[in-house]
């Protein structure tokens, strides 16, 4: 079996793999990747949606270096806590306060970040004396995480089909999907329909029964689902009229991705709970982070003297290494106004994407961007390509032509380095169009 096949790849066709070979990435600089053959790639996705820095930056490989050094690891657990966690923390909560989050529990990546939020919101309730809010409502397409918890509030069917059944008491809406809008798709207008039907199903499973909604501010994996303008906001206001906790999954749309330091901010909303991961270390080290308001915090404080803590935590929930490479990487972001970046170069990506589908009307169906989110959503107008097959084929064209992004069905989707240039973003959008152009 070659080396190829002992590595079990996530989310890896083994097969497809094994025929193909891996693509291979031996370094990184800045917003460029190179393959162990020493080509170089535009990361037009950083990663997976997370080099917000960019690769190679030195003061966050010797912040991680000299906290190794001194402290590689020690629990958190046991009344223990150690110097970096607690920084960050701090840091963090001060990085929050306009988004209402005034307290943070550490864990390793979203999933864990996601699986903390469902559990405070269980226990939450129960603290309140109302163990029956105990469902939540998510939407299609939405993209949570891995584990169990996370997997059940997926709206990402083929995606949870093989394990179901999964968490009871999770239930899907339609996504604020502008081009595959599913309430009024023969409308000309948004009329919000999306937003009602949060209300709509909380009313029929009864208010008294639902614990939380759970909602990226733009749905990455699921597509780069932009919603309509005022839509988290009306989400947001239904929740508090029912008495519904609101969690921001954060994952992608925070530290600065769409022109703001985080997504709920973007969209005007406060959230009572969020979720981090990606970013906060843009990729140097896992980390994952859980933020709450001070009343969901408060609950579990007030109980504390009598009724039992809060018993969930992982290993390694506030990693030194993790921690001091976090706070390297915001203060980059700090310095360097990241987000203010992200939110001028927004509009170039965007009329850039603009201007394909301008010159390629009968290819492109959509293309837009919000901050340095961007999407070219595509279909072959003469049926040669399959659909759910374009966005594969547009990407490999592109990789060959030294640009990498993610394919999600039909939609290339790009998430740069948060420090790509206007010139970059012009080479890496040429290259969406020339690949275009390959299979015209
Ligand atoms: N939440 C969102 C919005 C995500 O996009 C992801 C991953 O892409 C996750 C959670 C899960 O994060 P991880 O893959 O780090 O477990």
């Amino acid at each position: 079996m070659s080396d190829t096949l002992k590595r079990w790849g996530p989310y890896t066709n083994m097969k497809q793999l094994a025929d193909a070979g891996p693509k291979m990435i031996a370094r990184a600089d800045g917003i460029y990747v190179y393959d162990n053959r020493g080509r170089q790639y535009i990361d037009g996705h950083g990663g997976l949606w997370l080099a917000n820095v960019g690769y190679g930056r030195r003061e966050i490989i010797d912040a991680i270096a000299q906290q190794a050094e001194a402290l590689a690891w020690f629990p958190s657990f046991g009344g223990f806590a150690n110097e970096p966690s607690l920084r960050l923390a701090d840091k963090l909560v001060e990085l929050l306060a306009p988004d209402g989050m005034a307290h943070v529990m550490f864990s390793n990546d979203g999933s864990e970040a996601v699986e903390t939020a469902l559990k405070i919101a269980r226990q939450y309730w129960k603290i309140k004396g109302r163990a029956n809010k105990h469902k939540f409502i998510t939407r299609r397409f939405a993209y949570h995480g891995v584990t169990m918890g996370a997997l059940s509030v997926q709206g990402v069917t083929e995606n949870r089909m093989e394990f179901e059944p999964l968490l009871p008491g999770v239930v899907h809406v339609s996504a604020p999907y502008p081009h595959h809008c599913s309430m009024h798709p023969d409308s000309p207008i948004c009329t919000l329909a999306c937003a009602r039907a949060v209300e709509e199903a909380i009313l029929t499973q009864g208010a008294e029964t639902v614990a939380a909604v759970i909602a990226e501010p733009i749905q990455a994996a699921g597509g780069v689902i932009i919603p309509p303008p005022d839509y988290l906001r009306q989400v947001r206001e239904i929740c508090r009229r029912y008495d519904v906790l609101f969690i921001a999954d954060e994952v992608v749309t925070g530290f600065g991705r769409l022109g703001s330091w985080f997504g709920a901010r973007h969209y005007g909303i406060q959230p009572d709970l969020m979720t981090m991961a990606k970013g906060i270390t843009s990729g140097y080290v896992p980390l994952g982070a859980t933020a709450v308001s001070d009343a969901v915090f408060e609950a579990f404080y007030d109980m504390a003297v009598s009724g039992p803590e809060f018993r969930h935590g992982n290993t390694y929930s506030g990693h030194p290494i993790a921690a001091a490479a976090a706070l390297a990487n915001i203060a980059i972001l700090e310095r360097e106004a990241l987000p203010d970046h992200a939110r001028a170069m927004g509009p170039v990506l965007q009329s850039a994407l603009k201007n394909v589908q301008t010159r390629h009307p009968q290819w492109v169906v959509d293309a837009n961007a919000e901050g340095l989110l961007g999407r070219l959503e595509l279909r072959d107008p003469g049926g040669r390509l399959a659909s759910g097959q374009i966005g594969a084929k547009i990407a490999q064209y592109m990789y060959d032509l030294g640009v990498i992004v993610r394919p999600i069905g039909d939609v290339v989707t790009f998430s740069p380095p948060l420090t790509i240039a206007e010139p970059e973003i012009q080479h890496m959008v040429a290259a969406a169009e020339e690949a275009l152009g390959m299979v015209e």
